[in-house]
């Protein structure tokens, strides 16, 4: 039999997250069997909602489960008590990012309102050191030409090893994440253990966990539209760290990769406007949004129209264009670099458990 490890704490914050009133679940099951992506054997969130209840972070926040709930909210629209459940799902998720995520130094800064002004000084601080150190922090004469301020091999340089060495600490954590999935859900003896990449990479791209999750499709042309302009948008400024290097850059507006991340960056605010205007005024569709939610969209939003403004500023030679530039570098860092430690972490982590989940045939 299992020893039951209450933490207090774990349900609090649970509580507060997701705004539920976790003791007044009754376990009528109704949301496990409202939900359309619950599987048959051990279906969840009622259980989900028994462990918070109880404060078993332990089973919580190692569970594959939470992240096959695409968060259609139809279990929170049945619950006889109105506990929330899509919620407290949600908050489950939140807190198994806090909990995996290393350096905790950087989850920590990505996650308090309070610490918001440290980490944007540290990529600001961080910035001004390199360009220090490239002997270019000052604004160039003449036209603008943002590589006579930081210089490509500077900027290439740099922010590849930082984004590299932010990715390998964060990807302890999902080692760690996985071992707690195998601990929490093993995998049947029959199955073998293969893992399904191709399957759950289709499942991925087509959003098809969205159309089976419950009502409300909105969420799923939302998300498909932010989530192919962000792909775009990295694969247009690989291409361009590659023409930088190859002496092909700044890209003409005619050039098919330019015209590909302006598209990318129009699929960006219409996926957003979608998101944000039903945050606001459809809340039953996206549910509770708490601080990380708004920091996400708000840091996807601010990345994407401060590379539309240094761009406009290049081709029309604006006085401001290098403070432009230097303000887009800070946020880039703040998406691209941060990334596994903030909610857009969940890239990694909703991959892994999915990729767990199907190896062990859970569906
Ligand atoms: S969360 Fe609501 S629907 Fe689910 S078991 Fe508890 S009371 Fe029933
Ligand atoms: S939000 Fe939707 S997918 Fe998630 S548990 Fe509830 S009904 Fe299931």
């Amino acid at each position: 039999m299992g020893i039951i490890k209450p933490d207090i704490e774990f349900k609090r914050a649970l509580s507060s997250l997701s705004g539920s009133q976790l003791n007044q679940c009754m376990q009528c099951g109704s949301c496990s069997a409202v939900c359309s992506l619950a599987p048959e054997d051990r279906p969840f969130p009622r259980k989900e909602m028994i462990w918070s209840g109880w404060g078993m972070k332990d089973r919580l926040v190692g569970n594959v489960d939470v992240f096959l709930c695409h968060q259609c909210g139809d279990c929170s629209s049945y619950c006889p008590r109105d506990v929330k459940p899509a919620d407290v799902i949600a908050a489950i998720r939140q807190k198994t990012y806090e909990h995996y995520m290393r350096p905790k130094f950087l989850s920590k800064i990505v996650s308090k309102p309070a610490l918001l002004p440290l980490a944007l000084l540290i990529p600001v601080a961080v910035i001004i050191l390199i360009l220090s150190m490239a002997g270019t922090f000052k604004i160039p004469p003449g036209p603008v030409d943002y590589s006579a301020f930081f210089p490509h091999a500077w900027l290439n340089s740099t922010f590849s090893a930082i984004t590299l060495l932010f990715y390998s600490l964060a990807f302890w954590g999902i080692v760690s994440f996985w071992k707690d999935m195998k601990r929490n859900t093993p995998a049947p003896a029959e199955m073998g253990g293969r893992l399904p990449v191709f399957k759950v990479l289709g499942e991925i791209l087509s959003h098809s966990n969205f159309s089976g999750c419950g009502t409300q499709k909105v969420r799923k042309w939302a998300h498909m539209l932010v989530f192919f302009g962000f792909g775009l948008l990295v694969l247009v400024t690989l291409y361009a760290i590659w023409a930088s290097i190859t002496h092909n850059y700044p890209l003409p507006l005619t050039n098919p990769f330019k015209i590909a991340g302006n598209l990318a960056s129009l699929m960006i605010y219409c996926g957003l406007g979608i998101m944000v205007f039903h945050r606001v005024v459809n809340k039953s569709v996206f549910g509770k949004s708490g601080y990380t939610d708004w920091l996400l969209l708000i840091a996807i939003g601010v990345l994407t129209l401060s590379g539309t403004l240094v761009e406009m500023a290049r081709f029309g030679n604006w006085s401001l264009a290098y403070h432009l530039y230097f303000f887009h570098l800070v946020v880039v860092w703040f998406v691209i670099m941060y990334l596994p430690f903030t909610k857009l972490g969940h890239i990694f982590y909703r991959t892994t458990a999915l990729l767990y989940a199907r190896s062990i045939g859970r569906k």
